[in-house]
């Protein structure tokens, strides 16, 4: 997926004017949201898990080489071999390698968020295979040709009657009858044309949930099977991940399922989770011939031992893009890569650099809804911060932000100036709302009311308040 994140301001403008888009988005998140929350409030140890998974990944993190080194002699020790890549042009390389080897044309596969940071369909397709998205989620944006907008629901954004319209267009059998737009029709026709991919498939690539150092296995979660058949009907099975998704030992791993499922879509587990551990055996009576897994760097080791190694622990459940309330007003398009939402505003400028990304840290509230969600409790506020301080130090952020911030320094230095300023403000913004108390235009501020009106100020100001409930004036 080629970045387009400088583009952030225009894709949200065109994002809060897509009114399907709106409508999709609308009846996704709640849903998603409820879910978790009971799922949740249904395990009364979450929290103790949560702890116990946060150790866990930090204890693997310190000792990454050492786990990575083990994952990589146990996968040999069952059979199949691991491939490293620095970047992603190397994982695109090393996959399409082993691909032109296996002398197959069809490639299957399951959904990866490490193929779309390599770009692995658009490397292989030049190559000459024909690679086709078994997800259902992935094959409706394959068939749209457009890039995912959720790391667990990569249609998210698509609404029923649209991806009607899709199929029909694409491989609608007219002798069926008319086509529906309902779930279960659609689900059964992307059935009836995948199966036939799923039979004459050359070789199958998957995404891995968690690599287990112990046992050379590797985790995959799904909720339509796909994974499985991508991975045990091709004669050869190549994984893709990247490095920080090990684990030390099974328990570890399974420790990390509960978590996944409730977080991610409110499950208790994922439908289908499935451990891989090497080719197939001579008493098996399926599986690869062969078994490969390319795991991917693009400057994750580099976060290790600064004030981002705590991203390494996301598990990519997707919760916090769920709550996040600019990710569910703009979508994931907008943020213009493969990580959208509050992870990915911290991921994407650390892969991609802050000059490329520099609204990204910026397209957050800084409510804190993303740490309270996420079941690795990597604290996203503060790393977002870090980044807009970064920034700003690089002399990054816009030159009008920085006048204004350099003002409210001076400012806020001086209480009783910043005490006369802010009333008069008060007053004045108050003044010009009148009696509807909202302003729809703001002189110095446009684009806090491009999209909404701001409430006009009311009553006495905060440090007023805090003056008053301590007994003093203010
Ligand atoms: S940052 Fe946390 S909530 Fe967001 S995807 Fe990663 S693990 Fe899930």
């Amino acid at each position: 997926m080629k970045p387009i994140t400088h583009q952030f301001g225009a894709n949200v403008r065109k994002a809060l004017g897509d009114v399907t888009l709106q409508k999709a988005l609308g009846r996704a998140k709640q849903g998603f949201i409820l879910k978790r929350s009971k799922a949740v409030e249904a395990l009364p140890e979450f929290e103790a898990i949560r702890a116990t998974a946060k150790a866990i990944k930090d204890h693997t993190l310190a000792h990454l080489d050492h786990y990575l080194e083990k994952f990589e002699a146990q996968v040999a020790a069952s059979g199949g071999q691991v491939h490293w890549a620095e970047t992603p042009a190397d994982l695109a390389r090393i996959v399409t390698e082993i691909a032109r080897t296996s002398g197959g044309r069809k490639v299957l596969k399951g959904k990866s968020m490490i193929g779309e940071e390599a770009e692995v369909n658009e490397a292989l397709a030049e190559a000459g295979f024909e690679a086709i998205e078994t997800d259902l989620g992935e094959y409706i944006i394959q068939l749209a040709h457009e890039p995912p907008s959720h790391i667990i629901a990569p249609a998210i954004h698509k609404t029923r009657e649209q991806i009607g319209d899709l199929f029909r267009k694409s491989h609608h059998d007219s002798r069926l009858g008319p086509q529906q737009n309902e779930v279960a029709e659609l689900v059964t026709e992307a059935r009836r044309v995948l199966r036939g991919h799923f039979v004459s498939g050359d070789v199958g690539i998957t995404g891995g949930n968690f690599l287990v150092a112990e046992t050379g296995s590797v985790v995959l979660v799904t909720n339509e099977g796909n994974g499985d058949l991508s991975a045990t009907l091709p004669r050869v099975h190549i994984v893709t991940a990247s490095i920080e998704k090990v684990v030390p030992t099974l328990e570890d791993a399974t420790t990390m399922l509960r978590l996944l499922g409730r977080s991610a879509s409110g499950q208790e587990m994922s439908v289908y989770t499935t451990l891989f551990t090497g080719p197939r055996r001579a008493e098996d009576p399926d599986g690869p011939n062969e078994f490969h897994v390319v795991l991917l760097d693009n400057g994750r080791s580099k976060m290790l031992g600064t004030e981002f190694q705590e991203m390494l622990r996301c598990i990519k459940c997707g919760a916090c893009l769920n709550h996040c309330p600019v990710y569910g007003t703009v979508g994931g398009h907008a943020y213009g890569w493969v990580y959208p939402g509050p992870m990915g505003s911290v991921l994407t400028p650390l892969m991609l650099g802050l000059k490329e990304t520099r609204d990204l840290p910026n397209a957050s509230t800084l409510c804190g809804r993303c740490e309270a969600v996420c079941p690795m409790s990597i604290p996203l506020p503060r790393m977002l911060r870090a980044h807009r301080t970064e920034q700003h130090r690089k002399g990054l952020d816009a030159q009008r932000q920085r006048f204004a911030l350099m003002a409210w320094g001076f400012v806020a230095r001086r209480p009783r100036l910043y005490r006369l300023l802010m009333g008069f403000n008060a007053s004045v913004l108050a003044k010009a709302a009148g009696r509807t108390g909202r302003l729809s235009r703001l002189p110095f501020a446009k684009a806090w009311t491009f999209d909404r009106d701001l409430p006009a100020p009311q009553g006495q100001g905060f440090v007023s308040a805090w003056h008053k409930q301590r007994g003093g004036s203010p």
